[in-house]
């Protein structure tokens, strides 16, 4: 059964935003007693690593602490990439502590607009992709612009370089997901939990749980071949109430515990009709994530390739559905390499996620480089925020 297990991730946690999320991903994993996800934390602040719940203490990494004496690089991220550079070793031999085992990808993830993770972040994947055979991805969080422009280039600059080094990057833009009125900061640990019920399930499908294997089970090598094409993706994801099935045993479906009952979106008329119908109910569970809030909002029909995942108790799970809604995403999207598949779990709930890769049109990303140029034009008025020391507007931070 080697073929159809879940994908094996060595996930590394780059600055503040970076290590907490992966932080919640091992939570995630331990919680649900699985056993997919490896995991360090790598940081020039030692206060942030020390604020971490769930990772062990030998795997959370101080960089820089003779330049920067664990306080951390502010928003430079040329000096958070200097750092990374010159103590690659110590973050090679963290990973070597921990053990690659049978990982099947690293997964670095940062906030691509502060300093440490942004500049740090591109170092590693080039390292990580000269070392392993094993493909690199990013998840990387966008800073939302009330944050100021200096994020923004940061995350400019990040990106331009993140392209060009990683096997894929998958991205979350804070700014859509933050609430009207909220604050940045007070949105995160919501954000968080977004991050991780997306990625967690699409990362955990292809394991055999206590309901066997799916009928059409998705395993690592179609995650993988799906974000073969590089450059940018984005996920979409919706769940709707299970309408016939037995209630299941409470605090036994780690499913559950993922979506969590708050989560719950309002049923539309148009599901209640479609309710005795499965077929139909997969169909519209799956454009609801495709055209509902993407991680990324983009112009999903410039999509390359695309990967459709139905997670619920096997009853609600139908093979004609999730062909139907394969068909339908490939209608809808460039390319026309749909793969997709079930995950069995036990649980009140039917979800769909939805991994649109190699997207080719988001209008953030052009923004963020828009702001980046204009930032590069204007950086004498806005010396005080120390963007004049980078020099070369989207350049990347390393050729
Ligand atoms: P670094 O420590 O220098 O890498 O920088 P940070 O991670 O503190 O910040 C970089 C970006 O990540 C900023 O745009 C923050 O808004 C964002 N960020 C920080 N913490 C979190 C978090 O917990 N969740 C999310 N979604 N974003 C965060």
């Amino acid at each position: 059964y080697n073929w159809c297990t879940s994908m094996k991730v060595f996930f590394i946690g780059f600055g503040q935003a970076g290590g907490k999320i992966v932080d919640r991903f091992i939570e995630f994993d331990n919680r649900t007693n699985g056993s997919s996800f490896r995991a360090i934390a790598v940081n020039t602040a030692r206060t942030d690593l020390m604020g971490l719940q769930h990772l062990n203490f030998e795997d959370r990494v101080l960089i820089g602490q003779t330049s920067v004496k664990g306080h951390g690089v502010g928003t430079d991220n040329d000096t958070g990439a200097q750092i990374t550079f010159d103590e690659i070793d110590i973050i090679m031999n963290a990973i070597d502590r921990k053990g690659i085992g049978d990982t099947e990808a690293f997964i670095i993830v940062s906030g691509l607009g502060g300093g440490t993770g942004s500049g740090g972040s591109p170092v590693l994947a080039r390292h990580l992709k000269k070392i392993y055979k094993e493909p690199v991805y990013v998840l990387g969080i966008l800073p939302a612009p009330e944050e100021g422009r200096l994020y923004s280039y940061n995350a400019a600059r990040s990106l331009a370089t993140l392209v060009k080094e990683a096997d894929n990057v998958i991205l979350f833009d804070n700014s859509a997901w933050k609430n009207e009125g909220e604050s940045i900061k007070g949105a995160f640990d919501r954000l968080n939990d977004e991050i991780v019920r997306r990625f967690g399930l699409l990362f955990r499908a292809g394991e055999i749980g206590q309901l066997g294997i799916g009928e059409m089970v998705v395993d690592s090598s179609e995650i993988i071949n799906t974000l073969r094409g590089g450059g940018i993706s984005s996920v979409g994801y919706a769940i709707s109430e299970v309408i016939n099935s037995a209630p299941v045993e409470k605090d036994r479906s780690f499913f559950d515990r993922i979506i969590g009952r708050k989560q719950i979106e309002e049923r539309r008329p148009e599901d209640k009709l479609l309710g005795e119908d499965k077929t139909s109910r997969i169909l519209s569970l799956v454009r609801r994530a495709m055209l509902g809030r993407l991680t990324l909002p983009c112009e999903y029909t410039t999509t390359s390739r695309a990967l459709v995942l139905v997670a619920g108790p096997p009853d609600d799970l139908d093979r004609k559905g999730i062909e139907k809604a394969k068909s339908w995403v490939e209608e809808n999207i460039a390319g026309v390499e749909v793969r997709g598949g079930d995950y069995p779990a036990q649980s009140r709930y039917v979800a769909a996620v939805v991994l649109l890769a190699s997207i080719a049109d988001a209008p953030r990303v052009t923004n963020l480089l828009e702001i980046a140029k204009e930032t590069k034009a204007t950086s004498e008025r806005i010396d005080e925020e120390n963007v004049l020391k980078l020099d070369e507007s989207i350049e990347p931070l390393f050729e």
